[in-house]
């Protein structure tokens, strides 16, 4: 999948945007728009076939005044200094938005995962984490996965800070449950999405059943956002991936669509269910549409085909600049992404706590603590909004910059 995320520039508009309401000075919002920190490393290694290759990784930690650096690790063909610049700075403010004591970071390796054999992956892993084991650590700043990588590249990650150090599971999250991962992980960001839809749904006096969803992207958030939604009472209309969109007016059986493309590979055809055009789910009419695969997937060019009354950000920046103009002036709510997707990055941390605690928690904490705490954030935003009279993502922006901003001054400079 493409993993374009938003523009350095749309980023740092927003965020001048912000400081500018927030009466910050130039030099801070500087501070706040530029990263603490870029590491770029050569990664060799030998192919299944004696071949040398080179590839390029990055870990960029861009703050970390609230707490250690955190964000995931992206293996892309996508990936660059820029690209993973725009997702740790993210971070930062999705982990303030939410009030856990992280900062933000991201890594990614340029590379086509799916060309790699598993073993070529975890040499590629292994040799990333001998060139930069100095700059990560349970208390310095701890990986997760992204797209492309998973809980076994954790696992390789976890092993080989083990064999320079000493074994820390804290050391990266998003692990297998056998080596110290938290239940609840899997489901955390899909299942973030539906609260935040429930939280909106209260704040709006609106209720939840019989409303329709539209989801883009069928993979981690998006079919657990699905499964999520259906249990609260949504109806999922519409789902898509890289090369269709299946559509039912009366309903998806979310569990029949996954097994027939478990095995074909793709949505099939299904009697009383239409196959679509991939862009087709965005311009669908529903109650929820929620891109959960790439950036920039709404964009000045479809913006205005948008039939949704609510856009929820599963994936990071699926809204360019332009697009939120026009769906401002559509009067079409987005609540954005470090809202929306945050349950990942709050689970990442209830995990790194437990592994900090050597105590384990049960699903049922977990999914406790990760509602409590995403619905606070959720009506803390919605709150602000109303009473500034601006938008959830300016909201989101003004919430998590006075935090940061809070701390940076409680630590001197
Ligand atoms: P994934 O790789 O598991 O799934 C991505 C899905 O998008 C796949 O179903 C793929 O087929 C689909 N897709 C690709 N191109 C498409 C297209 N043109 N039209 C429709 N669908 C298309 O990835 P994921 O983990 O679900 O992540 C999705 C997004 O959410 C990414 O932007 C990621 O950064 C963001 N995100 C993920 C997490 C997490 O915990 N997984 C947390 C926060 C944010």
């Amino acid at each position: 999948m493409s993993t374009s995320t938003p523009s350095r520039s749309a980023f740092e508009r927003t965020l001048k945007g912000a400081c500018d309401r927030l009466g910050y000075s130039d030099a801070m919002f500087r501070l706040l728009a530029s990263a603490a920190r870029e590491i770029k490393v050569d990664i060799p290694i030998l192919r299944d076939n004696g071949e040398l290759a080179v590839f390029t990784g990055y870990r960029v930690q861009h703050q970390n005044a609230r707490g250690p650096y955190k964000g995931g690790l992206r293996y892309h063909s996508s990936v660059d200094i820029d690209e993973v610049r725009g997702l740790a700075s993210l971070m930062t403010l999705k982990t303030a938005l939410v009030d856990i004591p992280l900062g933000g970071g991201k890594g990614g390796i340029e590379c086509n995962p799916r060309e790699l054999s598993p073993r070529e992956l975890e040499r590629l892993t292994r040799k990333f984490v001998q060139r930069i084991h100095r700059e990560i650590g349970p208390e310095t700043d701890i990986m997760a996965p992204d797209v492309g990588t998973n809980a076994q590249t954790m696992g390789w990650i976890y092993s080989e800070y083990g064999a320079i150090h000493a074994l820390q599971p804290a050391v990266v999250t998003g692990k297998p449950l056998s080596l110290g991962g938290s239940p609840g992980r899997d489901k955390a960001t899909g299942y973030g999405v539906a609260l935040t839809i429930q939280a909106y749904a209260a704040h709006t006096k609106t209720k939840l059943e019989h409303k329709t969803a539209a989801i883009q992207g069928f993979g981690n958030v998006g079919h657990h956002a699905a499964l999520c939604l259906k249990e609260m009472g949504v109806k999922i209309v519409a789902v898509s991936d890289s090369r269709g969109t299946i559509h039912c007016k009366d309903g998806i059986d979310i569990d029949r669509v996954m097994a027939k493309k478990k095995e074909f590979g793709r949505f099939d055809e299904m009697p009383g269910y239409e196959l679509k055009e991939p862009a087709a789910v965005l311009e669908l009419p529903c109650d929820y549409l929620i891109p959960a695969a790439l950036g920039d997937a709404i964009h000045a060019g479809n913006a205005h085909k948008v039939k949704a009354a609510v856009i929820v950000e599963g994936a990071n920046g699926p809204c360019t600049l332009d697009a939120d103009r026009i769906l401002g002036e559509r009067k079409i709510p987005i609540i954005p992404d470090i809202l929306a997707n945050a349950g990942g990055v709050i689970v990442s941390y209830f995990e790194w706590v437990q592994n900090l605690q050597r105590h384990g928690w049960d699903l049922e904490k977990v999914d406790a603590e990760l509602a409590r705490t995403l619905k606070k954030a959720a009506h803390a935003v919605f709150e602000h909004a109303e009473d500034q009279k601006i938008s959830l993502r300016e909201a989101c922006y003004d919430i998590s910059v006075m935090r940061v901003k809070e701390a940076l001054d409680a630590t001197g400079f």
